[in-house]
């Protein structure tokens, strides 16, 4: 593990907060070749009762990014059955070629895995270094941390927010925000059930409130109840063992006895969704820049699409590749995705409500759930594919998800996922045309940003950003678009570009 004495006084980033977003974002940045910090409160990574439910769109994206394994292409579509405002019935579905629909992994587990590849490839993690402050000017910003009784500073040219909801990062540099108020009030637990085989499972509703237990017969069991009639009348005042047991109880109309109670906190259905995902040279992931209520297990999966839409984007920056136009368009992008869960768990909010609304809503959703496509649709969002992949990669268009698809190219068959692997933080331009002539196009400034793969069995040419989405697909040829969207993309020059690759043609 990194300690102060090793660290430089500066940095290209340095990024606040190694939960699980942090160390992604880290882990892009670091695989780009970015000489990054991370700065992290806590001394250990500690097993939190949060996120343990990854959507098929976040494991379509840690594949293409090579921290999960690459799936067969040639495997079906995969489905999985998933709840909605805690009723069962959601079919959430991968896309054939895209591994499962939703894996089942504890958020400490993740950070645990991005630590160590961070670790590995020589990055320092300093822990127990509490950020205290951040200022910026034109030329960079600088990070004020406690460590071992100390305070220090580290300068960087860029700094990424990733300490979480109650982000230092943000309050410093003043990020404006949209916000709800809370009016509800959900309380969180560990504990060992006494009597495992008799409580109540999962998602359980009473003219009470709502518990929701994941019962693990051999230790400690994650409880959660949500209060559906009002906010919590101190947000702040620390959750007893006693106060949740006769929570529970209440809930659930009988007692449901558990001793060893840990890991207790309270949360709420505030929300807050920051304006804009940067602020001059300070940007924002994960729970830092939006925070809901945790329904349907979207929060962790918003910031793992943040850290990856942010990592090889800035990158570029960092490396002066691109201007930081490229950073805006990660925050319009981000923000949108946000909104989007911030909307869906207002909605699922309202179906939970106990009472006349809330059961007239429940009964719409038991007849929506029941039609096919709207179901898919609804897991479709939940699960972050509301933009289904086309399956004909020519077929798909700027602003959509590449489909894993067999790539037959000038030495063998691939894939698509393993090409985005094997490419690392750079583009892929898949030309089933001219690959020569666009070589050449992409020589004239694009080399370290885009790959250049012969792609025999297209009929057009595609080309992917390293998050898997199709900046532009069409046929290369004079007229086209391709040097607008591989400047607009990954910086450069269109007009340098086309002069210098006419000659080629
Ligand atoms: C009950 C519950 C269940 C959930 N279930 C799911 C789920 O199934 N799926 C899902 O996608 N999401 C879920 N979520 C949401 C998910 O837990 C969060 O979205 C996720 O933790 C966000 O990760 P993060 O890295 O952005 O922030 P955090 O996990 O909060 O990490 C922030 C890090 O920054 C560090 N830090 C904070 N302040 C400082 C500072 N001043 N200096 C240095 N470091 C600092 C912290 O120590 C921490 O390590 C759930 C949330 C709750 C409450």
């Amino acid at each position: 593990m990194t300690a102060a004495g090793d660290l430089r006084s500066h940095y290209q980033v340095v990024v606040v907060g190694g939960g699980p977003v942090g160390s992604l974002t880290a882990l892009e940045l670091a695989r780009s070749g970015i000489d990054v910090l991370v700065l992290e409160a806590e001394p250990h990574t500690t097993d939190v009762p949060k996120a343990g439910t990854i959507h098929a769109r976040s494991i379509q994206l840690l594949t293409r990014r090579g921290h999960f394994a690459a799936p067969d292409v040639d495997a079906a579509a995969a489905s999985t059955t998933f709840h909605y405002a805690g009723v069962w019935g959601l079919e959430i579905t991968a896309p054939p070629g895209e591994g499962p629909a939703i894996a089942g992994i504890g958020q400490s587990d993740l950070e645990r895995l991005f630590t160590a590849k961070l670790i590995e490839l020589g990055t320092p993690v300093l822990k127990a270094a509490v950020v205290t402050g951040v200022d910026q000017d034109d030329a960079g910003a600088t990070v004020t941390f406690t460590h071992e009784g100390l305070t220090r500073t580290a300068t960087a040219d860029w700094v990424v927010g990733a300490d979480g909801a109650r982000s230092i990062v943000r309050r410093s540099v003043c990020f404006t925000a949209t916000e709800t108020v809370p009016t509800a009030a959900a309380l969180l637990g560990l504990a060992v059930l006494d009597d495992p085989a008799g409580a109540p499972r999962g998602w359980v509703r009473t003219d009470r409130g709502w518990t929701v237990l994941n019962v693990n017969p051999s230790g400690l069991s994650r409880i959660i109840t949500f209060d559906l009639g009002g906010p919590h009348e101190d947000h702040r005042r620390p959750l007893t063992a006693a106060e949740l047991q006769q929570t529970v109880d209440r809930f659930a109309g009988r007692p449901v006895p558990f001793r060893h109670a840990r890991s207790l906190s309270r949360f709420s259905d505030y929300s807050r969704l920051v304006d804009d995902y940067r602020l001059g040279r300070v940007l924002l992931v994960g729970d830092a820049a939006h925070v809901h209520f945790p329904l349907g297990g979207q929060g962790l999966n918003l910031g793992i699409g943040d850290a990856i839409g942010l990592g090889w984007r800035l990158a570029l920056v960092a490396r002066g590749q691109a201007g930081p136009s490229v950073l805006d368009a990660y925050s319009r992008e981000r923000h949108t995705c946000a909104a989007a869960v911030i909307a869906n768990v207002a909605d699922q909010r309202e179906r939970m409500r106990i009472g006349a609304d809330g059961d007239r809503l429940r009964h719409e959703l038991d007849v929506l759930l029941r039609d096919r496509d709207r179901n898919r649709a609804l897991g479709s969002a939940i699960s972050a594919q509301s933009r289904p992949a086309p399956r004909a990669l020519t077929h798909a268009g700027p602003g959509d998800f590449a489909a894993n698809t067999v790539i037959e190219t000038g030495t063998g068959v691939t894939d698509l996922i393993r090409l985005h692997a094997a490419a690392g933080n750079r583009g892929l331009l898949l030309c089933g045309n001219a690959p020569e002539s666009a070589r050449a196009l992409v020589d004239t400034g694009w080399r370290e940003r885009v790959a250049v793969v012969r792609a025999r069995n297209l009929e057009a040419d595609v080309l992917v950003r390293p998050d898997g989405v199709v900046a532009w697909s069409g046929v290369w040829g004079d007229g086209s678009e391709l040097p607008a969207r591989l400047a607009e993309t990954f910086g450069g020059s269109a007009a340098r570009a086309r002069l210098t690759s006419a000659g080629t043609r």
